[in-house]
């Protein structure tokens, strides 16, 4: 059997050791430290916001930013649908509702047709969203001038579930810096990893203050320990502090190793009638963290589970697209509101989708052995 290739594998700088090194000569083993202080820092210059906090992941900071957002029992919050299902969780970990908004063809994410639509409806039944949650897929941003300017018309605060899109930019601007709060992931298959792990930025320093408060079980200024509110044990490790720093070090070769891996895919393979790749909005600079494309089943006899099945017969990971929530039965009865009338852009893509190896640390090699292998399929 070939050696596995798969979809996104943690990629090292070699530098990672020196900062743990540093953690344990300093004995700071602990959710606090000099590493956590200067990768908040460092998260917060390299993305040009005003502070960052650090935390155990991902999911964790979507959690405290909705929590700091008030966000409770009975709230609305509008989320995009087409995104995994740690954008969404912690809304009903808060007790509010999601509303789920459908993507558009162009960027694949939130689509501001729908979202406007879902905006006059809410604000008719006096149930304007507490917040809007957008996420920009796979390393693409959604279309942020047109989504904030109607949020910021009705007066919602958005969060950017910013987990896939670290690195990426929209009209120059960072992407994770459009709302009230920005979300990035060191999950382990994510552009840059800690092996888990996530970072809540804002401008708003006071309100990173109070996530630090939140994420150290909410402990009031006192001797004793007195609590008044409910608190979360989220803090990032000094220790894995210490990998994303040399992580963040390389973050910009990634971007360019990802996009190169997405230009060769698409030399390989653009021509193909039927076969699409995700489209790049004007104006932006995506970090394609993973190659997706589209297979127009009208045009292309083999489906995406085909594709993915014959891949993994070759010991290649390659993986559908993420299954629209207002489709998963978790959320089932939930609102939503799609992009056209009979219009589901979200379960479209979802029927039609996939990714492919996109690793940073995936060889020319290895790559050509997948588009080898999808083009043998494609009988091309
Ligand atoms: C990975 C991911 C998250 C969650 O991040 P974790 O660090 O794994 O909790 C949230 N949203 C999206 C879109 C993601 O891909």
């Amino acid at each position: 059997m070939s050696k596995r290739i798969f979809l996104s594998s943690p990629h090292m700088s070699g530098n990672e050791q020196s900062y743990i090194k540093e953690a344990f000569d300093t004995n700071w083993i602990a959710p606090l430290g000099a590493n956590v202080d200067r990768f908040e820092s460092e998260i917060a210059t390299y993305a040009g916001s005003t502070c960052a906090s650090a935390v155990s992941s991902g999911t964790a900071a979507i959690h405290l930013a909705l929590d700091l957002l008030g966000v409770g029992q009975g709230d609305n919050v509008f989320c995009s649908t087409l995104t995994f299902i740690a954008t969404a969780n912690p809304i009903l970990y808060l007790g509010a509702e999601p509303v789920f908004i459908d993507s558009d063809e162009e960027s694949w994410n939130m689509s501001p047709l729908a979202l406007e639509k879902a905006l006059i409806e809410a604000k008719a039944e006096y149930k304007l969203p507490k917040a809007v949650l957008i996420v920009n897929l796979y390393g693409q941003s959604a279309k942020m001038d047109d989504l904030m300017t109607l949020c910021n018309a009705y007066g919602v605060p958005v969060i950017e579930d910013a987990a896939e899109s670290l690195g990426a930019s929209y009209k120059g601007k960072k992407s994770g810096t459009f709302g009230k709060f920005g979300v990035f992931s060191f999950n382990g298959n994510k552009i840059i990893t800690t092996s888990g792990g996530g970072m809540l930025v804002s401008d708003d320093i006071e309100q990173i203050k109070r996530s630090r408060f939140l994420a150290t079980q909410a402990r009031d200024q006192a001797m004793h320990y007195q609590h008044s509110v409910v608190g979360y044990n989220y803090r990032m490790s000094n220790v894995l502090a210490g990998i994303g720093r040399a992580q963040l070090e390389v973050l910009d070769d990634r971007v360019i190793a990802r996009r190169a891996v997405f230009e060769r895919y698409a030399e390989a393979l653009g021509e193909i009638d039927g076969l699409e790749f995700m489209p790049e909005l004007e104006n932006t600079f995506g970090n394609r963290w993973l190659t997706t494309l589209t297979l127009d089943p009208e045009k292309i006899e083999l489906t995406p589970n085909n594709l993915i099945d014959a891949l993994a017969e070759e010991n290649i990971e390659a993986r559908p697209v993420w299954k629209p929530l207002h489709l998963q039965p978790l959320f089932e009865g939930c609102k939503y509101c799609s992009h056209g009338e009979n219009d589901d852009v979200s379960k479209r893509l979802f029927e039609r989708g996939l990714c492919l190896p996109s690793g940073s640390n995936m060889t020319v090699e290895e790559q050509g052995r997948v588009i080898f292998l999808i083009k043998q399929q494609l009988r091309m």
